[in-house]
């Protein structure tokens, strides 16, 4: 069998992580059995749907790299389509108009609350013989009203439901415009959909559209309903539990294969692993090992595994990831060291790229001041002269290399008699502006020659005004 899956967003809202995570996953059953991958855009909600809905879960995808094989469909796009099968249903009796009014439905709904009973459509127009005037009628689709639909669920299992628990269906609104459950059907039985991955949320639509599959006259494919998302306070994620729109997530930097790794595991597993690169996470996959239980987002695991991946990512891949965030800081990236170079230092203490961009401010733009308590605390007077033997020495290194540097810090260190952290960490709090930076050699080497050496100048001078300001 091909297997062709579809990820069927509709574009009332941005693309949230539940929604990655299900696309993901048909992605990933699709890639598993060589089988197809369909986009399908449900915007038949023109109120709602928005052209940057749109655009930003192309987006979305196009940076998860969760290609399409075919599409992106438009449900607006397949109005004749759905005519055609309304009004082939309307005259084969599968589907009748409706023209109860308002006030009618809601006199039945009174009735049935009061009674106790269910709220549903009574089918009372299945036998009305003539329209109404003043009425424009909906479309319902005539549901069996006994027996039971058998819904076996790859991930729940067995779920069946009534018949009779289920009411006739609009399938066209009065302005002609079908609804949801409908356009669906259809679309899933003209693409030949072979495995509907989804949120357990519509779960309640299966039975009545595995009804209109067999009106249709084509096999349902198989379901398989996926378990809700929660926050970590065990709520339904949602904006409270931080970004919504999965772009954010680009944008505080971090990477799409962590991304992508994290949401495999909200939700299925492989034993106790974690850590998933793509195409391991293509080759085992499988519906059968999706959780039935809700999974729960947990933003310090994502932090955890995103830090792994930069760990691990090559440097030039990584150097060039990091452009557009030192862009985005408002840093020149060719004024300053190579990027890769910067990652490769920079790799081991960053969580984000954002971050990493922060970080390595200093290595592309000056300071005005040197943070105060650390100027205060490293920049003495005792340190002046090794400082100035540090800059002189750096001065004149012929190669700037960070053997070489290490080599003259280390030099001066020994004939002061000083240990290398008494002397490393004024020369770091002078090119860096504070205490923290990755290795000294690494440090100035990424700074460069040139910024090294007016930064040193600029501490010497502190120390030197430090010092004329210190009674002797
Ligand atoms: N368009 C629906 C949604 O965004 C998905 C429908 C489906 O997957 O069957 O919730």
């Amino acid at each position: 069998m091909n297997v062709r899956t579809r990820f069927a967003p509709s574009p009332t809202g941005v693309l949230h992580l539940g929604s990655i995570r299900t696309a993901l996953f048909c992605w990933l059953y699709a890639r598993h059995h060589r089988g197809t991958f369909i986009l399908r855009i449900e915007d038949t909600d023109r109120e709602r749907s928005t052209p940057e809905n749109v655009n930003a879960i192309l987006e979305g995808l196009a940076w998860l790299g969760l290609d399409a094989d075919e599409g992106p469909y438009f449900q607006t796009d397949r109005f004749d389509r759905y005519a055609e099968v309304r009004d082939r249903w309307l005259a084969d009796g599968k589907a009748y108009r409706c023209y109860c009014t308002r006030e009618e439905l809601d006199a039945l709904r009174a009735e049935q609350l009061e009674k106790g009973e269910r709220v549903r459509y009574d089918g009372r127009c299945r036998e009305r013989a003539e329209p109404r005037e003043g009425v424009d009628p909906v479309i319902r689709f005539k549901n069996p009203t006994s027996g039971e639909v058998v819904v076996e669920d790859a991930v729940r299992g067995r779920v069946v439901f009534d018949n009779e628990q289920l009411d006739d269906l609009i399938i066209a609104r009065s302005d002609g415009t079908p609804t949801y459950n409908f356009t669906v059907v259809v679309d899933d039985a003209d693409m030949n959909i072979t495995h509907v991955l989804r949120g357990d949320d519509h779960l309640n639509n299966t039975p009545r559209q595995i009804n209109m599959f067999k009106a249709l006259g084509a096999n349902p494919p198989v379901f398989a309903h996926l378990p809700m998302i929660l926050g970590p306070d065990g709520t339904k994620l949602s904006k409270r539990h931080g970004a919504v729109d999965v772009r954010e997530y680009r944008e505080q930097g971090y990477l799409r294969d962590a991304l992508l790794n994290y949401l495999v595991r909200l939700g299925w597993s492989h034993g106790d692993q974690e850590v998933f690169s793509l195409a391991e996470m293509i080759r085992l996959f499988d519906i059968g090992d999706v959780n039935q239980s809700a999974s729960t987002f947990n933003p310090e695991k994502l932090l955890w595994l995103n830090q792994k991946y930069i760990i691990a990512e090559p440097t030039e891949s990584l150097g060039k990831a990091l452009v557009p965030y030192l862009e985005a800081a408002g840093l020149d990236p060719n004024d300053g060291p190579d990027p890769a170079d910067v990652a490769e230092g920079f790799r081991e203490r960053a969580e984000t790229l954002l971050h990493m961009a922060a970080s390595a401010r200093y290595c592309y733009e000056d300071f005005d001041d040197i943070d105060p308590g650390s100027a205060k605390k490293h920049l003495r007077p005792i340190i002046l002269e090794p400082m100035r033997a540090v800059r002189a020495g750096l001065a004149e290194l012929s190669d700037w290399s960070k053997s070489g540097i290490e080599q003259c810090i280390r030099s001066v260190a020994e004939s002061f008699g000083l240990n290398m952290g008494k002397l490393g960490q004024p020369i770091r709090v002078a090119v860096t502006s504070g205490p923290i930076s990755p290795p000294l050699d690494v440090t100035v080497w990424l700074v460069g020659r040139e910024r090294t050496l007016r930064r040193l100048d600029g501490a010497i001078r502190f120390i030197e005004a430090r010092a004329a300001a210190t009674p002797a």
